[in-house]
């Protein structure tokens, strides 16, 4: 049959000629560049909220330093009265000596929480500077895959080109009877209609066809078909 001998050729442009229109959809949808897209706001989102949270402890900490200063002013000044001549009896002495105790107490406790503050400062500061690395690769990547996509397209529309004239130059020498089955087993088959015989298996289905029906085959005058998957098949 006219052009059995270029099917081969036919297939492989119209697979190329698939893959580049699949590849085309995907970078036209642009979802590799929302995925970027939402890999950097989920970063800057980390961000946002580590800052926050370390705003909210900065501010814990100025109003615990600043409560200490004045618990340490107030002993001060209770202690300095202790020994001023000021207190005229025991029991008034006594009660001075108790609420010193008590501020003490309350100092330390204070500086206590004061520590803990600043401990979970250092661990939110740490994890902020990972999250602004974080957010600067993302937002590279983003970039990156913005000017990636861009030029991936170019190439593919391209190839596409390419491919198209070079399957409408060849579509002509193939029977045009032969074409139309072709075809339809590619619109049935998975985008393959046609297939290479190697050692006597066929390349689309991998069955190995039997010694009878290979014999048959290479003596039929008709289009040749795989006895499995019934696709065209072309001795190499
Ligand atoms: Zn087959």
């Amino acid at each position: 049959m006219r052009g059995e001998d270029r099917l081969l050729e036919l297939q492989e442009l119209d697979s190329t000629i698939d893959r580049l229109e699949l590849r085309r959809r995907q970078l036209e949808e642009g979802g590799e560049l929302a995925a970027a897209r939402s890999i950097a706001e989920d970063a800057e989102s980390r961000l946002g909220e580590i800052r926050l949270a370390l705003d909210a402890v900065g501010a814990e900490q100025r109003r615990l330093e600043h409560e200490v200063d004045s618990l340490e002013q107030k002993a001060a000044a209770d202690e300095k009265r202790m020994y001023d001549g000021s207190i005229a009896n025991t029991k008034e002495l006594e009660a001075l000596q108790h609420e010193i105790a008590n501020i003490r107490e309350r100092k330390s406790r204070t500086e206590d929480e004061l520590l803990e503050r600043m401990e979970r400062r250092e661990e939110l500061e740490a994890r902020a500077k990972q999250a602004e690395q974080e957010v600067a690769e993302a937002r590279a990547g983003l970039e990156a895959t913005g000017g990636d996509a861009a030029r991936e397209l170019d190439d593919v529309v391209a190839r596409w080109t390419q491919g198209r004239s070079a399957r409408d130059a060849l579509v002509p020498e193939i029977d045009e009877e032969l074409l139309e089955l072709y075809e339809d087993l590619r619109g049935q088959k998975k985008g393959v209609g046609a297939a290479a015989i190697v050692d006597g298996v066929c390349q689309a289905c991998h069955e190995k066809l039997s010694a009878l029906e290979l014999d048959r085959l290479k003596h039929t005058e008709g289009v040749k078909r795989c006895e499995y998957c019934r696709r065209i098949v072309v001795f190499a």
